[in-house]
């Protein structure tokens, strides 16, 4: 048998550039300021005004805006957050990075996100934050919840590395009111090739993360240029945003509805050819309210072999995301969550990014189809 492999439905996911970042990252190159500079400035004021937020804080990675948004949020030793077990192991790492431990939560098969009554559930005298993973781009509502988060002083970091440009309601993501940091890696919605972002809920707290991000340094990059001394109150790691990121990041954000309407057309065709498949259920990332990240299904019979056999058609499948409360380095807080492990066996991410067309989604579906009826239903 030939196999037709497709260079979009080869791969899982990849960035997309529309021509311009190229140039913007050749200015910055010659301009010599790789640094935090006016450059990153003019990122942040430009997802800020997207996104209709007062502030922005743009840091080098996703992982070190949860980094900087837990410490600004007071979370250290002792402290217990809650958080879904299924997502990627960066989110655990942050929790670890503060020095607290993460207290595992199920998700709802049906969208990978937690849901307010297993967050109620899981709250201690320890708890301090709940980190709800917007997995797929979808937007997490705790408001059921949020009364008593709020009546005990506990605070919600949203890890929205998937869901920047998503809604919730007719607000955006970041717009909410919670602390939320995005990711613009290689993969995400928006790449700056690497970097993160934080919306902080206060000026004050915006503040806090400008200082943990730059070495605890109380003056803007841009007044210590003129300035003699500078003053170190407090402690800080450097996570600043480069600007080569920040013009990478200025550049893809002028075509960002591109973005948007390409990613929820994909998601869209997914959806209509996966209808009438048996034995896969989509993960629902609502789409209408979403810019999807991820086109996740559970394959609800021999997942592994499906797996492989699509692997070895040339699809670019994935398994986003194995558990973390079965890895390793996370077994001290191991907790038995028997709907997540199944997912975590169930789970397959088809290839979902911009170079894909239309066509490509068609041979995917047609491809999975044929590997589920391959294996006689075992
Ligand atoms: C990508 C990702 C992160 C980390 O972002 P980086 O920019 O890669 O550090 C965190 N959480 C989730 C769910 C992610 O997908």
């Amino acid at each position: 048998m030939t196999t037709v492999t497709r260079a979009g439905a080869g791969h899982n996911a990849r960035p997309y550039l529309y021509g311009s970042e190229q140039t913007a990252l050749a200015a910055v190159l010659r301009s010599g300021q790789y640094n935090h500079s006016t450059v990153t400035d003019e990122f942040e004021a430009k997802v800020a005004c997207l996104l209709g937020v007062r502030e922005t804080v743009a840091v080098a990675s996703g992982t070190a805006a949860l980094h900087v948004a837990l410490l600004a949020a007071g979370v250290g030793p002792g402290h217990e957050v809650v958080v879904p077990s299924f997502t990627f192991c960066a989110t655990i790492q942050a929790i670890l990075a503060v020095g607290a431990r993460p207290s595992f939560v199920e998700v709802s098969p049906r969208t990978g996100c937690v849901e307010s009554p297993e967050v109620l559930d899981a709250l201690t005298p320890a708890t301090r934050a709940v980190l709800p993973v917007l997995y797929g781009g979808r937007a997490v509502d705790l408001s059921d919840a949020q009364p008593t988060l709020d009546k005990r002083g506990i605070c919600v970091i949203e890890d929205a590395a998937h869901a920047f440009g998503s809604r919730s309601g007719p607000r955006r993501v970041g717009a909410t009111g919670a602390l939320t940091c995005f990711s613009f890696g290689p993969i995400k919605n928006l790449t700056c090739g690497q970097g993160g972002m934080i919306v902080p809920r206060t000026p004050r707290e915006a503040d806090t993360c400008r200082r943990l991000r730059g070495l605890g340094i109380a003056e803007s990059p841009t007044w210590r240029a003129q300035a003699t001394s500078y003053t170190v109150d407090g402690f800080g790691l450097r996570v600043q945003m480069s600007a080569l990121n920040a013009a990478v990041g200025l550049a893809q954000l002028d075509r960002f509805h591109e973005t948007e309407a390409k990613r929820k057309a994909l998601w869209r065709a997914y959806a209509a050819a996966l209808r009438d498949v048996d034995g896969v259920a989509l993960v629902d990332v609502d789409v209408d309210r979403s810019v999807p990240h991820l086109c996740a299904v559970r394959i609800l019979r021999s997942r592994d072999r499906v797996f492989h056999t699509l692997q070895e058609h040339g699809i670019g499948v994935g398994t986003h995301y194995p558990p973390n409360h079965t890895q390793p380095a996370f077994a001290k807080w191991h907790r038995f969550l028997p709907i997540t492990e199944q997912i975590g066996r169930e789970i397959m991410t088809l290839p979902f990014h911009q170079h894909l067309t239309e066509t490509d989604t068609t041979h995917v579906t047609d491809e999975l189809r044929q590997a589920l009826t391959a294996g006689g239903g075992r």
